[in-house]
């Protein structure tokens, strides 16, 4: 498979003002910081942390809805980064995002014939017959009824809305669809059949998707690769089947013993790491490796150097000093 996006230090930092009155001044808050990341063409990339820990910006910053700090994007052999608005017009309707929260994102004074219909106006098709039946076709695709077209946002379920938000999405018949926490705002037996639908639809149109959530149970169905991300960093980055029976990273193992169902002692292997504290800020971040403060296996190096993520397997990579040591976190792990 050939690479349909391609990130390489990717960072943004957003510019925060802090102190009293009289000691004013603007700190970096350091929500992506040098990201380097890769989606073949056709995968499912799953990409999951705690909330504040940068991946929504990532998703955003991706597919240029916001402008990175530092950092290149290459998508589908064309540099984005430094495009200008025109130039970036023709690679938009390549990629698209679906949101969280599906009523929010959605304008309730329009009809979701209209919703839908509002990105081929922005790329300059006219409302008329050819238009429509797009509109239908793509409302057939999300499993919605023709005569949804008609009707408004709030006269429809939370997962239908989610529904009209990724025919919305995919009426334009992008490459790349960011699913920016899809399913997280919806009950949870509405949320498999989302992620159903953005399976069967993935398979169906050749789509790459970015799924992004904040659990490791939500992207296990639908990922290739799963990409684990703590305070603007991606630190552990594998296939789905390494990731989930053999998570190198201490904090992966963290967020996987956090679903029970996940955890290896449920299966009859390895102990259970409990995370300590909560998530630093991105605007004071930890010195060395940024997961120092929280690791059950901190060392005095990782308080001072910034470990690399690098690969230990095939298609295995990790950004952990005792994990450049060899040493077998996966059979030490604290209870
Ligand atoms: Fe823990 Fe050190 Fe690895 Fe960071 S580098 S995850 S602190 S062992």
């Amino acid at each position: 498979m050939s690479a349909l996006l391609v990130a390489e230090g990717l960072a943004k930092h957003f510019p925060v003002r802090t102190g009293s009155f009289l000691r004013r001044s603007t700190m970096p808050l350091r929500a992506v910081d040098g990201v380097d990341l890769s989606i073949d063409a056709g995968e499912t990339l799953g990409l999951v942390g705690e909330s504040g820990c940068g991946k929504s910006t990532l998703g955003r910053l991706l597919i240029r809805l916001i402008e990175p700090t530092a950092g290149r994007i290459v998508f589908d052999g064309t540099e984005i980064t430094g495009l200008d608005a025109r130039a970036m017009r023709a690679h938009r309707r390549g990629m698209q995002i679906i949101f969280q929260d599906p009523y929010g994102a959605l304008n309730p004074r329009m009809t979701v014939e209209d919703i839908i219909m509002e990105p081929l106006l922005i790329h300059g098709a006219k409302p008329d017959a050819a238009a429509r039946a797009k509109v239908a076709e793509v409302l057939g695709l999300v499993g919605l009824p023709a005569r949804a077209a008609e009707r408004f946002p709030h006269e429809f379920s939370g997962g239908q809305r989610q529904r009209v938000g990724i025919a919305r999405a995919l009426v334009l018949r992008p490459k790349l669809v960011v699913c920016d926490e899809p399913v997280s705002a919806l009950d949870v037996s509405v949320q498999a059949q989302i992620v159903n639908l953005l399976q069967d639809l993935q398979g169906e149109l050749g789509l790459t998707l970015l799924f992004i959530a904040h659990d490791l149970s939500v992207v296990k169905h639908i990922s290739d690769r799963v990409a684990v991300m703590y305070l603007g960093g991606v630190v552990e980055i594998a296939d789905k089947r390494a990731i989930y029976a053999a998570p190198l990273h201490p904090y992966t193992q963290a967020l996987i013993a956090a679903v029970p169902a996940l955890r290896p002692s449920a299966r009859g292997r390895g102990k259970r790491v409990r995370l300590a504290g909560d998530i630093p800020s991105a605007l004071d971040p930890p010195s060395g490796c940024r997961f120092h403060t929280r690791c059950p296996h901190v060392m005095d190096r990782c308080r001072v150097t910034a470990p690399v993520l690098r690969p230990a397997a095939p298609g295995h990579s990790v950004a952990c000093h005792l994990v450049d040591q060899g040493a077998d976190i996966n059979g030490g792990l604290v209870e």
